[in-house]
């Protein structure tokens, strides 16, 4: 593990540490260098090294797997104790909000634990009772804003109270809109309130116009990008089980939109990734 992580963390210092990349700076042609924000290790059926192994050899070189329930978190905890460039959150879905957040607060100062998450509101599947999700939400917003740690949301179909929630509980200062679907209006929302959106394999799809729009609209500073895996495959791979490897076709994607380098997409989403989760590089260098 230790080879495989020195070359693309070695070739991230080329650039000064702690600084974030500026437009229209000239920049070094290097190979591109993902980090893969939002995937679930601990739901992927392929084996992690292997995972890891292919990621690395698409220039995929970070990883931060989210926490779904109590269990999952842990889950996804060990997995980062035993990778160097794997990072975790710890979270409650929305479709688990019925069981509640009892055993959470302890696991959020666990190594390597940077954000709360994820949780919000799905009132597309509506797996707990609306009252139940909304309650689990602001339960974790106030973790995140008093442990300081970021927060991951998913929301689907229920943007209006997703906002509500945040604005009446106050909206922590590293808040990560995961898996953003949403078109130029919600896009507004999300900048009104100084969020980051990450945007996944869903951007690729033809079906998906207005959050292409979105995807060009987005000031790169508060742009993520994210697998979701093993959900959410992107074109050209749509259809088989994801994983983080596949993240540079969503980066890749956005960046001909952007009319930007893959390269330069990637390292400011990795810059961004880490400014949002308080990863520095010598966290990143740690070990490795
Ligand atoms: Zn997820």
């Amino acid at each position: 593990m230790v080879d495989r992580l020195q070359a693309p963390v070695a070739s991230l210092e080329t650039y000064p540490k702690q600084t974030r990349p500026v437009m229209g700076s000239p920049m070094k042609e290097h190979r591109a260098m993902w980090f893969d924000n939002h995937c679930h290790f601990t739901s992927m059926k392929a084996d992690t090294d292997e995972a890891l192994d292919a990621a690395q050899a698409a220039g995929v070189t970070r990883f931060l797997t989210v926490g779904c329930t109590i269990d999952d978190s842990q889950a996804a905890i060990s997995i980062a104790a035993q990778h160097n460039q794997v990072w975790a959150t710890a979270g409650v879905h929305p479709h688990s909000a019925k069981d509640g957040i009892d055993g959470l607060e302890p696991l959020l100062s666990q190594p390597k634990v940077v954000g709360v998450g994820e949780c919000g509101l799905d009132y597309y599947y509506d797996n707990s009772p609306r009252a139940e999700q909304r309650s689990v939400f602001a339960a974790q917003i106030d973790l995140a804003l008093k442990h300081d740690l970021a927060l991951v949301i998913h929301s689907r179909e229920a943007w209006d109270e997703t906002f509500e929630i945040l604005a009446t509980q106050g909206v922590p200062a590293r808040t990560i809109f995961h898996c953003f679907t949403g078109g130029p209006t919600e896009l507004d929302r999300c900048m009104e309130i100084g969020a980051y959106v990450s945007f996944s394999g869903i951007v690729t799809y033809p079906s998906a116009p207005e959050l292409q729009q979105a995807a060009q609209m987005v000031p790169l500073e508060q742009m993520m990008v994210e697998t979701d895996s093993p959900y959410l495959a992107p074109v050209p791979v749509r259809g088989k089980a994801n994983q983080p490897a596949n993240v540079r076709h969503v980066g890749e994607f956005i960046a001909n939109l952007r009319d930007v380098s893959a390269a330069e997409l990637a390292q400011i989403t990795t810059a961004n990734t880490m400014n949002a989760y308080g990863i520095t590089e010598d966290d990143a260098t740690v070990g490795s």
